[in-house]
């Protein structure tokens, strides 16, 4: 990739109504732009970190057998009807007619949807345990949209649904899934904590948060000190009180802001029962089915990551999840063929190697072009001006740090790969 012929929109100006340090720099780095009331349109560099954590779920999904689907954004409201949430969902669920006045909602979730998908096809026990998630736009019309992607009101959701004859299987399963989500969470490379959970208006008998520690977080966790945490209304039930000092105090706990980037939840056979989903073991005894539900914050994950690592000048991604894995900054190319062709050179070597370079050769100033490329935050740097092209050599700068270095070509690609 090329900065010339690839549009950046990095922005100069601080945005006036950004109340959080990853709405404001996501504006200002040009991730996103607002559409409209808690929609984003997902720009270049926004939808390449979008990709680059979507690859890992789906790496760790598909890893545990889980397939990959995708169900249409509208639901009718038939299904809804069957489960009952028709009625019980409320103003979150955005509900439309088409021509022929029949109603629909717009999927904030795919218990109904997914649950009908599977009853249609489902005829023998020997078919499960049946594992299947989907990466979609999801819509909730919250009341309070806020913090940019953080609390959207259209968002993307890795959701993940699992079907089995009984109980066992289901609990074999939710551990399969709360591995894979540990392991999900360690290649983003960031400070999370899992955290028993309440089951809200998904239902079920038991479910797990996942959160991603930071100060703006909203929920307030409470961590022992092996690190088992549980959520504050988790803990209100279980000591019986609504003060978090109480709780904090008496039990020797820490108190940790959270950003909720997953949720599973144990639903058992609420929606097989309600809808009807039901099969024959070899006995010829009838089973409704066993289901669980697993949900990722997929772009929410992406503010909650700036949110962790970030300084003055802009964000500083984790390696696994940052636009690219190197910028090589060009000073004067336009100004000096030499240069430009050395720039070249590395880049196309780098390019050989499969590393996700991008080369800035654009006709700017030395003190833009970095000061871009530190709003943006990827992490390796790599400069090339006329000593180093004198040289041929470039300075690697990391950045994490201001410390600068010397390397030649070969040198160049062995700090890239680690
Ligand atoms: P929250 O408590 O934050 O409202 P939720 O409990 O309603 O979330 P789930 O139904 O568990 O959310 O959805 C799964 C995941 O989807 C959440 O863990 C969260 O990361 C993400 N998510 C939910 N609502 C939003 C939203 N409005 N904007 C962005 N991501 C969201
Ligand atoms: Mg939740």
């Amino acid at each position: 990739m090329k900065a010339s012929k690839y549009p950046l929109f990095t922005q100069k100006n601080e945005p006036a109504d950004a109340e959080i340090i990853s709405h404001k720099l996501m504006l200002k780095a040009g991730l996103v732009r607002q559409q409209s009331s808690g929609q984003y349109s997902f720009l270049p560099i926004g939808l390449r970190v979008l990709n680059k954590i979507e690859m890992i779920i789906r790496e760790e999904m598909n890893a545990i057998g889980s397939a990959e689907i995708l169900m249409p954004s509208i639901q009718p409201s038939e299904l809804w009807q069957e489960s009952g949430r028709w009625d019980d969902y409320g103003p979150e669920l955005l509900r439309l007619k088409d021509r022929h006045d029949r109603e629909y909602c717009v999927g904030p979730t795919f218990e109904e949807v997914i649950t009908d998908l599977v009853r249609k096809d489902l005829n023998s026990y020997k078919q499960l345990p049946i594992n299947l998630y989907q990466i979609s736009s999801k819509f909730r019309d919250e009341i309070r949209p806020r913090f940019g992607i953080m609390r959207a009101r259209e968002f993307i959701m890795k959701d993940a649904y699992s079907f089995h004859l009984d109980n066992n299987c289901l609990d074999k399963w939710y551990e399969v899934y709360k591995k894979a989500y540990n392991k999900i969470f360690e290649r983003l490379k960031l400070e999370y904590t899992m955290v028993d959970a309440d089951s809200g208006n998904i239902g079920g008998s038991k479910s797990n948060e996942f959160h991603v520690i930071a100060s703006t977080g909203e929920d307030d966790l409470l961590v022992d000190k092996d690190g088992v945490g549980i959520n504050f209304e988790i803990a209100q039930e279980r000591y019986q009180t609504d003060s978090i000092e109480k709780i904090i105090d008496e039990n020797h706990l820490l108190h940790k802001k959270g950003i909720e980037v997953g949720h599973i939840f144990k639903l058992g056979d609420k929606y097989s029962k309600s809808m009807k989903l039901n099969i024959l073991d070899s006995e010829n005894n009838n089973h409704f089915l066993q289901m669980g539900c697993y949900g990722i914050g997929v772009t929410r994950i992406i503010a909650a990551a700036i949110e962790q690592n970030h300084d003055d000048n802009g964000i500083i991604w984790p390696r696994s999840i940052s636009p690219f894995d190197v910028v090589i900054i060009e000073i004067d190319g336009h100004k000096n063929e030499n240069i430009r062709n050395f720039s070249n050179e590395v880049y196309e070597m780098l390019m050989k190697k499969d590393i996700d370079v991008i080369l800035d050769d654009r006709n700017a100033k030395l003190g833009n072009k970095l000061h871009d490329w530190e709003l943006i935050g990827v992490p390796k740097c790599l400069i090339i001006g006329k000593t180093e092209t004198d040289n041929k050599e470039v300075t690697y700068k990391l950045r994490a740090d201001s410390n600068k270095e010397k390397l030649n070509l070969i040198d160049i690609y062995n700090v890239l790969i680690d």
